[in-house]
């Protein structure tokens, strides 16, 4: 059973209100400071540890030159994503490049900017070398196909579009070296939003596994193995957070069993979590504009899932709190919604909540990951503002909210030069 306790009363969020219309993503800085901090000591065994933040997951340069000081590089997969990085002061071998269907310009840039290219499928090898020429340093992504079962929101390994199969990954190893590569990883990423702290023990033992194959049948000694990302969080109060300290000890324990051994240490032990870092310790502030009494209840909020789609799309539970009522009972069984013409814009459905009133400031939990990130502008909908807490004294402004001029910026009206 985990608890969720907003840790900012509701006269600080209500003056932050005053000056800041909501809805606004919240970042709680010292939580996240906190959490980087445990995630490096639980691997501190592991020669060279790493985590390259996904910048997917919470695409803010002040997120990110946070955790850049606590030694966290950043993994991207796409151009805006390394220039964003880079513009973050994030660079070199700091950037993991784990992208997918990748066009020529972005390897082009990965490689400008030093970064670990981690190839998703074997022809990659000759299509990098095209358009940017084989670096020195080289990572794969391997996918096991049936050797591993996946989860519900990856799915099953040998489903999923990403990786270079076991029949090919020894030749991708030979080619790149071949072809002048003189470093080496291994990348895998079987899993999204996993719970289960043995998943990730499993997952070093089957890349530790194939390091030592790749040793023995190529004389390949790789530089590192990437986890990925992938670690859960508990966004219901029945799940617990991942025990990172046993995820590292199971990984350790196998380290120590096969990697040594091998002669293959120190091999570095890296990964690319997202959600695991940033992902409890935001949320999304938004205010009840409208109680409407129908065949249901339904608790109209300012925010919509333009703000957080994840209840929308994954049916994903994402815990509430009505600011100031934290500690009433449930007097009410409601829907909670946005403003969209679509019946899925939903946060919660046939929720128990404290007796609500319009006006009420409400927190959702657990939106500080593939929260703002995912967002659209459907219906017109404008990205709203985000915001980092420092104390209850100090709060930054970290992105402004979009406006209608942002919003039309793009576009041609009826009597404006046509360009070309
Ligand atoms: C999305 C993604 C991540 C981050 O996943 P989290 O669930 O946020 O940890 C890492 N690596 C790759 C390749 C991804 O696609």
């Amino acid at each position: 059973m985990s608890e969720k306790r907003f840790p900012f009363s509701k006269e600080v969020i209500e003056r932050l209100a005053d000056t800041l219309p909501t809805p606004f993503h919240l970042y709680d800085e010292a939580a996240i400071l906190e959490n980087a901090r445990y995630i490096k000591k639980a691997f501190a065994w592991a020669p060279g540890f790493k985590n390259y933040f996904a910048v997917k997951a919470c695409p803010n340069p002040t997120i990110l030159d946070l955790l850049h000081k606590e030694g966290f590089g950043t993994d991207c997969s796409s151009l805006p994503e390394l220039i964003l990085s880079e513009k973050s002061g994030i660079a070199g071998e700091e950037v993991m490049f784990t992208s997918n269907d990748t066009p020529a310009e972005e390897f082009k840039e990965a490689k400008r900017l030093g970064a670990i290219i981690n190839l998703d499928d074997i022809s990659h090898i000759d299509f990098l070398e095209k358009a940017a020429g084989i670096p020195e340093l080289i990572c794969f992504r391997y996918n096991p196909g049936d050797a591993r079962s996946g989860n519900v929101i990856i799915g099953e390994p040998k489903e999923a579009k990403y990786g270079i199969t076991r029949d090919q990954i020894l030749d991708a190893y030979r080619m790149a070296k071949e072809k002048g590569a003189k470093r080496f990883g291994l990348h895998t990423m079987v899993a999204s939003n996993e719970l289960n702290p043995e998943y990730f023990i499993e997952t070093g033992r089957m890349l530790f596994e194939l390091a030592v194959k790749i040793k023995e049948e190529l004389g390949i000694k790789l530089e590192f193995v990437n986890l990925g990302g992938g670690i859960g969080i508990p966004y219901r109060l029945d799940q617990e957070p991942v025990d990172l300290v046993r995820v590292s000890e199971g990984i350790k324990g196998w380290y120590d069993k096969m990697i040594v051994p091998a002669g293959l240490d120190p091999l570095k032990i890296v990964m690319e979590c997202g959600r695991v870092v940033t992902g409890p310790y935001g949320y999304l502030i938004t205010r009840v504009r409208h109680i409407a009494k129908k065949y249901k209840t339904y608790v109209g909020l300012d925010a919509s899932m333009a703000n957080l789609m994840r209840p929308a799309i994954y049916g994903a539970y994402h815990h509430i709190t009505v600011l100031g009522k934290e500690n009433e009972p449930p007097a009410m069984v409601c829907d909670v919604t946005g403003s969209l013409c679509e019946n899925n814009d939903k946060f919660a459905i046939d929720r128990n909540l404290p007796e609500i009133e319009v006006g009420d400031l409400i927190a959702i939990h657990d939106a500080g990951a593939h929260g703002y990130a995912m967002g659209f502008n459907y219906n017109g909908k404008l990205r709203s503002a985000e915001v980092l807490i420092k104390d209850p004294e100090t709060v930054e402004l970290i992105r402004r909210a979009e406006t209608m001029d942002d919003l039309f910026a793009t576009l041609r009206f009826p009597g404006a030069p046509v360009k070309m």
